[in-house]
């Protein structure tokens, strides 16, 4: 079986690790890799021992399976033998006609963000492995830019008091967030509409805001629901009240297969103070922040916004090797004595599967 692992033309992460070549190797797979794939996350050619460094063309028309961060275009797709597994991130619940696309071109394509958050598939789980890199990110990023300290200062100069943070959204970045800004010595508050956060955020010792009336999903699913605009909006007046002390805000509030809700308008970051820090991670998906533009650092009334969702591509070392890491796991469950079986009864590949295939 011959896994082709292309480089990514926009983002400096690569999917596969050079110890993975090892790994795939005793579970009967060869990697074949793009010439140059792993330098943009330090990983030089060299250090693939074992793998075949091919061309990008030569690459995806000998591969069995194609393994990527991003999804490859449609006219790359059409290098591919028919019946070629594609892994990827397909992000199927933003795209209706994605399956069908995919059928088309016939291959059987595994979409690796939709692997379920249970705790079996928690070692092959890449949106907790980038959401933590984010959290942890999103934090350094504000500490850059703001123009003050995170910590409690006692010098013979005088006394700075700690930085405040807001986190909206606890989930795996979020808590992540809050982990580091702690570590960094700031003060933090959180907010989250599922109330199983408020554990989660209180041992990690920040205070967890609540606003009464949060709609949570019925079916005790992990994610967070869509909540009415009446909530939004006594969400939003305790947001403010909060944001005007705050000197940094971190907002990572998703609805999965929905647009980001708005918890930060234009009247909260006016009513903040001068050189405070907004960092988005939900800009990619409309944002939780009115005035933040996706992939940009802006300025509004002396408040720097930075919008980016994919902060993990920051640090493309630690990530790639997480991220291969992930799919090595993923990977031993798709193969059995050397040889690729697709198990229907397994929840773990029957989520992530995009393609038909017969059962
Ligand atoms: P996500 O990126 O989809 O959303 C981020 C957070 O935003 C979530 O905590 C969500 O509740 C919150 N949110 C949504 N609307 C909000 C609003 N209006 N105000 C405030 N917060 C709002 O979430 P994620 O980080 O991908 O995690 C999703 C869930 O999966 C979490 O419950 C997490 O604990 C769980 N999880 C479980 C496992 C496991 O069991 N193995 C692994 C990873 C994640």
């Amino acid at each position: 079986m011959k896994l082709a692992v292309p480089s990514e033309p926009n983002d400096p992460r690569v999917a596969l690790a050079p110890n993975a070549v090892e790994k795939l190797s005793d579970i009967g797979i060869r990697v074949l890799l793009e010439n140059g794939a792993g330098t943009k996350a330090y990983f030089a050619d060299e250090a693939y021992e074992g793998a075949t460094l091919l061309s990008r063309k030569e690459l995806l028309t000998a591969a069995d399976m194609v393994l990527s961060i991003h999804p490859l275009s449609d006219e790359e797709m059409d290098l591919l033998s028919k019946g070629t597994v594609m892994i990827s991130q397909f992000q199927p619940f933003n795209d209706r006609g994605l399956a069908k696309r995919l059928q088309k071109k016939g291959v059987k394509a595994f979409s690796l963000d939709m692997i379920p958050r249970s705790t079996a598939a928690q070692s092959m789980d890449i949106l907790s492995s980038m959401g933590s890199i984010a959290g942890y990110k999103a934090v350094l990023e504000a500490a850059r830019y703001l123009p003050r300290y995170f910590s409690m200062m006692i010098t013979a100069a005088g006394s700075i008091r700690p930085a405040k943070v807001l986190v909206l959204g606890a989930g795996v970045a979020g808590l992540q967030a809050i982990a580091t800004a702690r570590r960094l010595g700031a003060q933090v508050e959180a907010f989250d509409t599922r109330s199983a956060a408020r554990e989660e955020v209180e041992s990690l010792g920040a205070k967890f805001v609540v606003v009464e009336g949060a709609k949570e999903a019925a079916d005790e699913g992990v994610y967070a629901v869509d909540q009415s605009e009446e909530f939004l909006k006594r969400q939003r007046k305790e947001v403010q009240e909060r944001a005007q002390k705050a000197d940094v805000i971190i907002t990572t509030a998703q609805v999965r297969g929905s647009k980001a809700p708005l918890l930060v308008p234009a009247e909260t970051i006016d009513a903040m103070r001068p050189g405070s820090v907004i960092i988005d991670l939900a800009s990619s998906t409309g944002g939780n922040v009115e005035l933040s533009e996706d992939n940009a650092v802006v300025e509004r009334n002396r408040v720097t916004i930075v919008g980016n969702s994919y902060l993990s591509a920051l640090m493309p070392q630690d990530a790639s090797q997480l991220y291969s890491n992930n799919v090595v796991n993923f990977l031993k469950l798709l193969m059995e004595e050397a040889t690729l079986r697709i198990n229907m009864d397994n929840e773990i590949i029957r989520n992530t599967l995009v393609t038909e295939e017969e059962e």
